[in-house]
């Protein structure tokens, strides 16, 4: 069954994300409570997309966020953020998130979300012939899907994975935005470039010696960016 964490304290919301959800074709779990949330995420550690509101009556959505990726890298974490919080998109990218919706949203566009998240998170396993891409420091395993530097493993989410793999496939290219979107988050997708900011951002701090003098991924001004080892 295709499981999806549904963490919304609101009843009628998380009604209506249930109803869309079955209707697509997912099995949705409920949770009202972070607390809860985690526990249930624990009960069911196949489920590979978590919805998380951020407002919530005990812990925030932002912490349950924080919480999933202290041991799940894996899990495909959707924020569900309120139209006058702009920060909060940031803020949930920065904790980990992948992705996020403003309400009120439609059930298509969230649909859509869920199933790009799904797809990826879900990407099977390349052959075995070329598994590894090295660059620099960096080896990337396109098998077990993990980054390491210097030998030391770097805890990615798939997102991020997916970046530095189409960053690594490219070195010393120029990718604009746009591109690194469509391959990213493929082209059905309905968000903002600003997503890919915030997750080169995110990835910096992970990957770079120093975060704020980027060496390997670099800004190529009012375009993108570039893979420079
Ligand atoms: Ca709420």
């Amino acid at each position: 069954m295709k499981k999806v964490l549904v963490l919304e304290d609101e009843a009628s919301i998380r009604s209506f994300v249930v109803i869309n959800l079955r209707r697509s074709g997912y099995e949705p779990i409920e949770a009202e409570t972070g607390e809860q949330a985690l526990e249930l995420l624990r009960q069911n550690p196949d489920t590979r997309v978590a919805l998380l509101d951020v407002m919530l009556p005990d812990i925030d959505g932002f912490e349950v966020c924080r919480r999933i990726r202290a041991s799940d890298s894996r899990i495909g974490i959707i924020m569900l953020t309120a139209k006058s919080q702009e920060m909060d998109k940031v803020t949930g990218l920065m904790t980990g998130a992948d992705d996020y919706v403003t309400k009120p949203f439609s059930p298509t566009e969230l649909t859509a979300r869920i199933d790009a998240l799904y797809r990826r998170t879900g990407a099977p396993a390349e052959s075995a012939a070329a598994f590894e891409i090295v660059r620099g420091p960096f080896r990337l395993n396109t098998r077990n899907r993990t980054l390491e530097k210097n030998g030391q493993r770097v805890k990615l989410t798939q997102i991020e994975y997916s970046i530095m793999k189409l960053f690594m496939d490219n070195p010393g290219k120029a990718l604009s935005r746009e591109d690194i979107l469509n391959s990213v988050w493929g082209r059905d997708y309905y968000g903002e470039l600003k997503i890919v900011d915030v997750n080169i951002r995110r990835l910096r701090i992970k990957i770079e010696d120093n975060p704020t003098i980027p060496t390997y991924i670099t800004t190529v001004w009012g375009f993108g960016y570039k893979w420079g080892a």
